[in-house]
């Protein structure tokens, strides 16, 4: 059976994981307190949800430990994203990703079991530098 994904947080990050994982034909459950934003997400997502994540009870009644891959895409708020990971990993989640908004938090993540911290600008800041040095490089 396909893998199943859930992403938590509709923001441009959370958007962009989703639609491509969605394009390539996966289903994609997609989380937002932000009702104007799970309006816009039910274009590119198989089913698009309102809910707060650091609601335990929601989580559970959406059946987010079915999910193969949980990304917590929740950005400035970051007691909304360690609290989200823990109630993931306390659900038992088999692979939580979760974004980070710098080194502390990200490692604040780890600390309580994400299985991937991602830093999307960082990286996509040194992916940049390394393709203007080296643009014949396909690194995608
Ligand atoms: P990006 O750079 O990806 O646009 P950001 O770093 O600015 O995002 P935010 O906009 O703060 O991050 O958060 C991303 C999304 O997460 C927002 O749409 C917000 O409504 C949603 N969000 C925040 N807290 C929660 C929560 N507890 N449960 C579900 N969604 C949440």
């Amino acid at each position: 059976m396909a893998k199943q994904y859930a992403v938590i947080g509709m923001g441009r990050f959370g958007t962009s994981v989703a639609s491509e994982l969605y394009e390539m034909g996966y289903e994609v459950l997609g989380i937002d307190t932000n009702e104007d934003k799970i309006q816009d997400a039910v274009d590119f997502v198989t089913h698009a949800v309102t809910a707060d994540s650091t609601d335990d009870n929601a989580l559970k009644a959406l059946g987010i430990r079915n999910f193969d891959v949980v990304v917590v895409a929740i950005g400035a708020d970051i007691q909304a994203s360690i609290l989200t990971t823990l109630i993931l990993k306390e659900l038992g989640v088999k692979k939580i990703v979760v974004k980070a908004q710098n080194e502390l938090h990200g490692k604040v993540l780890t600390k309580i079991g994400a299985d991937k911290v991602v830093y999307p600008e960082r990286d996509m800041g040194i992916r940049v530098a390394h393709n203007l040095i080296s643009p014949n490089i396909l690194d995608y």
